[in-house]
């Protein structure tokens, strides 16, 4: 393409709220025969709610809290305003630590509480009743995180994130092209293939630790030209490392940073305008 038809092509994007960095990134675009998917706030809405609460619900909510003030996780955000919503005092804690794609953890009473997935659990016990309650949650969708302490998993927290209105549509026109489409997530497989299946996504890559998310786009790269759209701090390496990087607007500056491709309006049908527009400006002329 010409200098003038890449500027017309990024013009058109900007005009669209698809903030292409260049000419470059709109060519690459015309190759991408795969598009994998964030889950949390990518194709779902970012703003979980806590639905259940199993075992003592005072008690387990409120250590839950304790140990999510200091965390900005979408999941703690959800719990903190369970426990303002029915009036719990948060007493602090200490040694706050938070975990990378597995949770937090403190001191309470001189022995470690945690709340998160059970990667967290070390030597801490769970019960055949909880751990089966865990499962039919997850079936439901939900995101359950374990609350323990003292070695015993006390109770759990289920946190549900909806899908965005666009995302099933968004899909199906990528899907309608002939491209793949994947997501990928550190939540468990039960909730992110539930969720995929809401939505229409051919397959789940899931349980993938943050640190671990730009290795997965680079064994896809062997076979395929991946896009890979996400929204958080996590999602940085495997923006940069993708052939096309897609942040949403809504994301993070150092997300925003990353990426090739901004989409402003946060709409995931943008990736498939995107795609149409680099075959406008590319496809004809090879
Ligand atoms: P995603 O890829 O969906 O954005 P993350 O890598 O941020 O997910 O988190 C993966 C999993 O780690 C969560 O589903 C949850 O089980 C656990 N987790 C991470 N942070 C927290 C937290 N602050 N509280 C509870 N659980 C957490
Ligand atoms: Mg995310």
């Amino acid at each position: 393409a010409t200098p003038t038809a890449l500027m017309v092509g990024t013009g058109r994007g900007a005009k669209m709220g698809i903030l292409i960095k260049n000419g470059e990134v709109l060519e690459k675009v015309n190759d991408v025969d795969t598009v994998v998917f964030d889950k949390t706030g990518t194709i779902t809405v970012g703003k979980p709610e806590v639905t259940d609460i199993v075992g003592d619900e005072k008690q387990v909510l409120s250590l839950a809290a304790r140990l999510e003030a200091g965390s900005e996780h979408p999941l703690a955000l959800a719990i903190l305003a369970e426990a303002k919503k029915q009036q719990i005092d948060l007493a602090s804690v200490k040694d706050f630590q938070a975990v990378s794609g597995k949770g937090v953890q403190a001191t309470i009473d001189n022995q470690r509480a945690f709340v998160g997935n059970n990667r967290l659990l070390d030597d801490a016990s769970i019960t055949d009743e909880l751990n089966l309650r865990m499962k039919q949650l997850q079936k439901e969708a939900k995101t359950v995180v374990l609350v323990g302490q003292q070695k015993q998993v006390i109770g759990l927290i289920a946190i549900q994130d909806t899908p965005k209105e666009t995302s099933a549509k968004a899909i199906a026109a990528l899907k309608s092209r002939g491209l793949k489409t994947i997501m990928l997530t550190g939540d468990n497989k039960q909730v992110a293939q539930a969720i995929a299946d809401e939505v229409g996504i051919d397959e789940v890559i899931a349980e993938v630790l943050p640190a671990e998310k730009a290795d997965k786009i680079h064994e896809l790269q062997k076979n395929s030209t991946v896009a890979f759209v996400g929204d958080g701090i996590n999602d940085a390496p495997a923006l940069t490392t993708a052939d096309v990087g897609v942040a949403m607007g809504s994301g993070t500056d150092i997300a925003i940073d990353a990426g090739g491709i901004v989409l402003v309006k946060n709409d995931l049908r943008d990736v498939d305008t995107a795609l149409a527009l680099s075959k406008k400006t590319f496809g004809r002329i090879k």
